[in-house]
């Protein structure tokens, strides 16, 4: 008896400790039509809202991707899209910047308070949506439960399931890219080593292979991104061979989309961009601000690029005799407008005559292609 007393003791002390120094949040109160809706639970002071209340509440329609760490819900019939751990969220499929990044806590999503629906707000119609004081009002003049549309997620979901893998072979036709010094075209090894990934992908793992090009035809870069995109690629890999005025440079590199942060990095991309000049007045380079952009429309895979750019390096390094000179970013256009994770890799310095060499032997290329094939297939366990 006494036990249970002091149990008793035990309990009404910290149900009076969780009030006093409880955690003081307020909540969003939702109405729709005037008419009170429910509580949504914040977080950090009041800074961030829970994007599964909001869900729950306001019954919309959602997509969430706990491997990905993405939410699709609907305000409005927009579509927004956020990403765990990215300050960027996608409405309709814009990009706006919040004031701090998205954050996971016990399984529920938060996301900035005041940066997201003062963006909301600016996006809807005067009437239809109002954020003040810790509340949230919408407004509709027709019976919502009548005019719900059915949209199609497959094409988010076929993105995420990891169905279609786009192999881009480097340059081709009257485009050859590096020639080494014993007259080895960029464009044939790219090819090779290609056909080999693909062969190798399609034979052990159970996802479609695209290749832009499987035999040597001249393409322009947007040409590349178009057949990714189409195919609702779920990650797009470019492949080429370096080269340098400097016969000694050599090694293997991996590129991801970015600003050019250095002389060398701006070399490569500006090397790789060069075709544009044959492509006529269509093909444009990207400009500072074209690059920043395609950064920022970037943010929701960008760290997916890099796990896989990781794995490519170090596949690579296990199984070649050569320099690994690591993950770069600089501003390719062929990766600029990919809609999914990507990387443009280069297999070594075509300018270096011994690297040269090597690339010149198919045994050589096979390892280099099981190295990317076995980066695919680890990147896939990330997913
Ligand atoms: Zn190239």
């Amino acid at each position: 008896m006494k036990l249970l007393k002091a149990y008793f003791q035990i309990f009404i002390t910290i149900l009076l400790f969780s009030q006093l120094f409880g955690t003081g949040e307020s909540k969003l109160k939702v109405f729709k039509n005037d008419l009170f809706l429910g509580e949504i639970n914040t977080i950090q002071n009041n800074k961030l809202f829970s994007v599964n209340d909001l869900i729950v509440i306001t019954d919309s329609r959602n997509f969430i991707n706990e491997k990905t760490q993405k939410v699709i819900f609907y305000i409005n019939d927009k579509k927004i899209k956020v990403t765990n751990q990215i300050t960027f969220i996608e409405i309709e499929d814009n990009l706006f910047q919040l004031s701090s990044k998205v954050i996971n806590q016990n399984n529920d999503y938060y996301i900035p308070i005041e940066s997201f629906f003062t963006i909301v707000q600016n996006l809807s119609e005067p009437s239809s949506f109002r954020y003040k004081n810790d509340e949230i009002r919408f407004t509709s003049t027709s019976d919502d439960k009548k005019t719900i549309k059915t949209v199609d997620l497959s094409n988010e979901k076929e993105k995420w399931e990891f169905k279609t893998i786009i192999i881009d072979a480097g340059h081709g036709g009257k485009d050859p890219g590096a020639v080494g010094y014993r007259g080895t075209k960029e464009k044939d090894i790219a090819l090779d080593v290609a056909k080999r990934l693909e062969k190798k992908i399609s034979r052990n793992m159970n996802v479609k292979v695209i290749m832009t090009r499987d035999e040597d035809v001249f393409l322009r870069l947007s040409e590349r991104t178009k057949i990714a995109n189409d195919n609702k690629g779920s990650l797009f890999i470019s492949i080429h061979t370096n080269a340098a005025e400097d016969r000694r440079a050599s090694g293997f590199e991996t590129f991801l989309i970015g600003l050019n942060k250095n002389e060398y990095a701006a070399k490569v991309a500006a090397r790789e961009n060069a075709v544009l000049e044959l492509e006529g007045p269509a093909g444009k380079d990207l400009s500072g601000e074209d690059l920043i952009q395609a950064t920022m429309a970037q943010a929701s895979f960008a760290a997916n690029s890099e796990t896989f750019a990781d794995l490519v390096q170090k596949e690579i390094k296990k199984r070649v005799q050569s320099k690994d000179r690591g993950v770069k970013q600089a501003g390719f256009v062929v990766l600029a407008r990919a809609s999914m994770p990507n990387v443009l890799v280069e297999l070594g310095f075509i300018s270096n005559p011994s690297e040269e060499k090597k690339l010149r032997s198919p045994q050589y290329r096979d390892q280099l292609a099981t190295a990317i094939y076995r980066a695919v297939e680890q990147y896939q366990k990330t997913l």
